[in-house]
């Protein structure tokens, strides 16, 4: 899994870290160029009434800029869709390929859209599953097909084929599981720099929480702490 360059795909500013952080950070010693791709501006993340959609999306922001410093991602861009509004559709998917496009990565790593729940406590967010979905979309089609999204030529970005894609799942659905062990406390950092995030979720206990979930993975395999993907190999 030595990759050049990877593009992280994700809906909200705080799911890279929660999906694949330890993984992040692994790549980033590794000498790997990590680039994040924010489809919303995370402006539904606050239930407070403090708080209007503009000032949560800037604070945001700020967080997941720390959160990626924390992980060594290179840059950080945001596509701007309405947080809470996501859908798979052309506007989503051109403007996930014009990401694609400019940074041309090895590797392009995204939710699992086929991820409707997970045990008897968590139902999937729509959003997450619309940026996963958007995603392949834009991987089998959009990217490396020239006639698609014309406008996206003249704005000077040919078409390229990804040639390897990690969806983020479920352990059960998982074919690679990546040992976070040496990088959970950078993981967990970084998921700590969300701090409307961690305060939303009351008495959750992130270091306890992600170790507990990272360590499920990494059952019945030779590591302490896992991040599990379903992968694939795309010939150009
Ligand atoms: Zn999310």
């Amino acid at each position: 899994m030595d990759f050049e360059r990877a593009l992280v795909v994700f809906a909200h500013p705080d799911d890279a870290e929660f999906l694949c952080g330890g993984t992040i950070a692994r790549w980033t010693e590794a000498g790997t160029e990590v680039d994040y791709v924010c489809a919303t501006d995370g402006s539904a993340g606050w239930n407070g009434p403090d708080l209007g959609r503009e000032e949560i999306a800037a604070v945001r922001a700020d967080e997941l800029r720390a959160a990626a410093d924390v992980l060594g991602v290179k840059e950080v861009r945001f596509l701007g869709f309405v947080d809470g509004t996501l859908q798979p559709d052309l506007e989503l998917r051109k403007a996930v390929t014009r990401e694609v496009r400019r940074v041309r990565p090895d590797v392009i790593v995204a939710p699992d859209p086929s991820l409707l729940w997970s045990g008897r406590s968590y139902i999937n967010h729509p959003d997450h599953r619309a940026v996963g979905e958007a995603v392949l979309a834009v991987v089998a089609c959009d990217a490396p097909t020239r006639p698609q999204f014309p406008e996206l030529l003249e704005e000077g970005f040919e078409p390229f084929t990804v040639p390897a894609l990690w969806l983020s799942t479920e352990h059960r659905e998982a074919d690679t599981k990546v040992d976070i062990g040496s990088t959970i406390e950078r993981k967990i950092e970084a998921l700590e720099a969300h701090t409307t995030q961690i305060a939303n979720m009351g008495d959750f206990d992130v270091d306890a929480r992600i170790r507990e979930w990272a360590a499920a993975i990494a059952e019945s395999e030779d590591m302490e702490y896992a991040e599990a993907f379903r992968t694939f190999l795309l010939e150009d």
